[in-house]
């Protein structure tokens, strides 16, 4: 069950509720996020939810069954919206793009694409400054330097920063130079850095895991949620399968399933997806019609001498001409609800 508090609530007022939650022997977790105060309350015993519902100091109460609750729609019926500043929203009411390459490489790399999101309206770059590589002997990213270089630059053009946070200790030191921190496949479980992530007041895109399930990847929010941090946004980016024809199995039934689960934005990555640069349009578009609030893809001014991932980034050709059509196929969404 959770229970929202009031923020006057009293010491004496809160004793109380703790007290009978106690005496039903559930286990309670007290979560204060930048948004409100809850206590999460854990355990077996059938109870009538008015009992505790009309003590005071109490805003609201419901029973979610299931094993993630904060993150839950059965909760929060509402979607969740975030707000990044300067007019770019993520959530429902708007579809998120966001475009840029697999790492950051250089200032001259960056000047390009950064000019290519200006001439698309595109606000939102991703771009990874620590890389996490399958082989330790391939490119691993510019590091804080190259990070200090892409918010510095990102700012002057009005764009904001996506990129991958991969431990703890980074979380302080990228903290200032980034709109959304981004947890990426390989660390959807590295609950240390989820915990670590629930103290900050910046918003965190959780990927889903190379053979994690839905349940786990909602779980993995609830960690940065129930940590103190209600700004989540989780990406389905392909899974592992039997199949070897693509990179992944872009998982596309992530996409309602999740959206029915979670009051979440949810946010599909083609190009990971699917790993395939002529694939990568169509699976972006197919992402849309599914109902995702965003789509972040991969790319490129040259994809050919890209630092790594070319085989899956777009040209800018090929970004502008998905950028139109992710904008039609939106539209056309819009009009089918
Ligand atoms: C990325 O987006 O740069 C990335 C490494 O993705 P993933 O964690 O999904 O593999
Ligand atoms: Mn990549």
């Amino acid at each position: 069950m959770i229970i929202q508090l009031d923020p006057t609530i009293s010491e004496a007022a809160k004793a109380d509720i703790l007290s009978r939650i106690n005496d039903l022997k559930y286990k309670v977790t007290e979560v204060n996020t930048q948004r409100a105060h809850y206590l999460v309350a854990i355990g077996k015993a059938d109870i009538d939810l008015r009992t505790i519902g009309q003590l005071p100091g109490i805003l609201d109460i419901h029973r979610v069954s299931d094993e993630y609750k904060l993150v839950s729609r059965k909760w929060r019926v509402r979607p969740t919206v975030l707000d990044l500043g300067d007019g770019v929203r993520i959530g429902e009411g708007s579809l998120s793009i966001m475009a840029g390459p697999c790492s950051i490489e250089s200032e001259a790399q960056m000047e390009k694409i950064m000019q290519h999101l200006v001439d698309n309206d595109v606000r939102i770059m991703r771009g990874g400054v620590f890389k996490p590589r399958s082989s330790p002997y391939s490119f691993r990213g510019l590091g804080m330097d190259g990070l200090k270089l892409f918010h510095q630059m990102a700012r002057a053009r009005g764009i904001k920063i996506i990129t991958e946070v991969m431990q703890v200790s980074q979380v302080e030191e990228m903290h200032d130079y980034v709109d959304v921190f981004q947890v990426g496949a390989r660390n959807t479980q590295n609950f240390n850095l989820l915990d670590a992530l629930g103290g900050v007041d910046k918003p965190v895109l959780i990927k889903r895991g190379i053979s994690g399930t839905l349940e786990e990847l909602l779980s993995s929010a609830e960690y940065v949620f129930s940590g103190g941090n209600e700004k989540l946004i989780l990406c389905e980016r392909g899974i592992r399968t039997f199949e070897t024809a693509s990179r992944n199995t872009l998982d596309l039934n992530a996409v309602p399933i999740l959206k029915e689960k979670t009051h979440l934005p949810v946010i599909v990555d083609p190009s990971h997806g699917i790993g395939i640069r002529d694939y990568v349009a169509p699976m972006a578009l197919a992402g849309v019609m599914a109902g995702a609030d965003g789509i972040v893809y991969e790319a490129h001014e040259k994809p050919e001498e890209a630092a790594s991932d070319g085989a899956q980034t777009l040209n800018f050709a090929e970004s502008a001409r998905l950028v139109r059509n992710l904008r039609r196929v939106y539209a056309l969404r819009q009009e089918l609800e």
